[in-house]
């Protein structure tokens, strides 16, 4: 257990560091019954908690209540059984995402949900967001691949949700249970699926003198009828980041790149009808991965590419919002003047084909009136969002962030069914609290919060 100034400094906030609150403990316990223990002395003496992973988490999910506890799952990282037959694994929630693809690669499978952070976040991370990545425009989403959980409750109780066999009778809790943001209860074991690693792979990286061609070719990729594994593109900020961090030769008056990759016995086939859509679209450069090697060079300005313009502010913000794909045009343009209001920089690296957007804030977290300003232009993006028919996340979740945009999103009846649900598991409401579901009391918390942040 940590307190004092580790605790309160090094767990104050995730990825999302527009808001920090100091927690006063960050347990770290190694079994479900340690976290059911932890879970029980908190009720006991009126303690909000609240479950971390590795605290990648992009909405403020993982921010401790003020004074309370953190439940850190990260020394909790033991695969416990691999049931290879039936392409399943048991695994506690601590466990890195890569971790359980490398515990299997041996076997010809892997874990597909494949955040961008995989290399750190963990298995309940993912779950507690229903985590994305570039492959599940094809695998689908972390909801997809996970078949049972172990989870201690909020009054310390320990259940069990589903199991090997997914779809069970009954109602599906543990696709309830995904997605649930730590609100629900703390996840300590998970039941995923396995998935064979495909043995046909091509990737090809295209360069584009204009942002519309390049969402046009996305738009035409999908109108034929292909389904690529990963369909990324990068903006020409990205592009230049990277290109300054490892020199990849890429052409930096582009202005956009897409990185696409099919599999499967099809792949060569589809790769080549990508190509001919790529040209019309007027792609300026097409590179294409020869070897294991060329693929990964052509990976790393999708995988570094928000490392790499760490270099360029000392903060970022990265919003996560969804739109049809054909509007990706029309919102990117939104994005840019938005930022140009702002008078912010923006970067842009996202799952085009999923038209999930990331636009990448970019600025100083000591000033406040940047912080404000950063904070206010991604309501706006999410609001244009949601006037084009999208969704105000795709994969980040609402955590604090959001919270305030749900009464946007849903109308009254939904949000008060939503907030029932939870309060059947959650009901005293000290487990993750002031997260997802909105109320006047969060609302007006989060705001304070911010602003005393500084
Ligand atoms: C560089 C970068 C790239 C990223 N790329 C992607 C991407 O491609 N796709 C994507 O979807 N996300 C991405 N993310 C966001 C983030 O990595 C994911 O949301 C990830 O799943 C969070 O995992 P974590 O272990 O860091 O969780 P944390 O940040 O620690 O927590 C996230 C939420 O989960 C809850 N939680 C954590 N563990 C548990 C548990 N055991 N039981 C119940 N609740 C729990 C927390 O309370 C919190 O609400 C990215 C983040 C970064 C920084």
């Amino acid at each position: 257990m940590l307190t004092g100034d580790a605790a309160e400094r090094a767990y104050d906030c995730d990825a999302y560091t527009v808001h920090r609150q100091h927690p006063n403990y960050v347990v770290f316990p190694e079994t479900t019954e340690e976290v059911a223990a932890t879970v029980r002395i908190c009720n006991e003496h009126e303690i909000p908690f609240t479950p971390r992973g590795a605290g990648t988490g992009l909405s403020g999910g993982a921010l401790p209540a003020a004074g309370g506890v953190v439940i850190a799952t990260t020394r909790m990282r033991k695969i416990l059984k691999i049931d290879a037959e039936n392409r399943l694994l048991l695994a506690q929630t601590g466990c890195p995402n890569l971790a359980i693809s490398r515990a299997v690669e041996h076997l010809g499978l892997h874990f597909a949900p494949d955040p961008s952070s995989q290399t750190v976040c963990t298995l309940g991370g993912n779950i507690a967001e229903n985590s994305g990545g570039p492959h599940t425009l094809k695998y689908g989403v972390t909801a997809d691949h996970v078949t049972g959980v172990t989870m201690v409750m909020p009054d310390g109780l320990i259940g069990e949700f589903g199991g090997k066999v997914a779809g069970g009778p009954g109602l599906d809790l543990v696709g309830f249970i995904v997605g649930g943001e730590g609100t629900l209860g703390i996840v300590t074991e998970a039941w995923v699926r396995l998935t064979p690693i495909p043995t046909v792979i091509r990737t090809v990286l295209a360069a584009f003198d204009s942002i519309r061609d390049a969402t046009q070719s996305v738009s035409d990729i999908i109108a034929a009828g292909i389904v690529p594994a990963a369909l990324e593109m990068m903006d020409h900020v990205i592009l230049e980041a990277v290109e300054k961090a490892f020199g990849l030769g890429l052409p930096t008056d582009a202005m956009a790149l897409l990185l696409i990759e099919c599999d499967g016995e099809e792949a060569p086939v589809e790769i080549a009808q990508v190509t001919e859509i790529l040209r019309a679209n007027n792609a300026k450069e097409i590179r294409s991965a020869e070897n294991e090697t060329d693929r990964a060079n052509l990976w790393i300005a999708r995988k570094k590419g928000i490392g790499a313009i760490g270099r360029l502010s000392p903060s970022m913000v990265t919003h996560d919002g969804v739109i049809p794909r054909s509007k990706l045009p029309e919102m990117l343009e939104f994005v840019a003047q938005a930022a140009d209001e702002a008078g912010l920089r923006v970067a842009n690296i996202f799952h085009a084909g999923d038209g999930n957007l990331h636009p990448i804030f970019l600025f100083d977290d000591r000033d406040p009136d940047q912080v404000d300003r950063v904070v206010d232009a991604g309501h706006k993006v999410m609001k244009k969002c949601l006037s084009l028919g999208g969704s105000v996340t795709g994969e980040h979740g609402i955590g604090v962030e959001k919270i305030d945009l749900l009464g946007e999103m849903f109308d009254e009846a939904s949000l008060h069914l939503q907030s029932q649900l939870k309060a059947i598991f959650n009901p005293e409401g000290n487990c993750n609290p002031g997260k997802v579901l909105p109320s006047e009391k969060t609302c007006v918390e989060v705001r304070v919060r911010r602003r005393a942040a500084h």
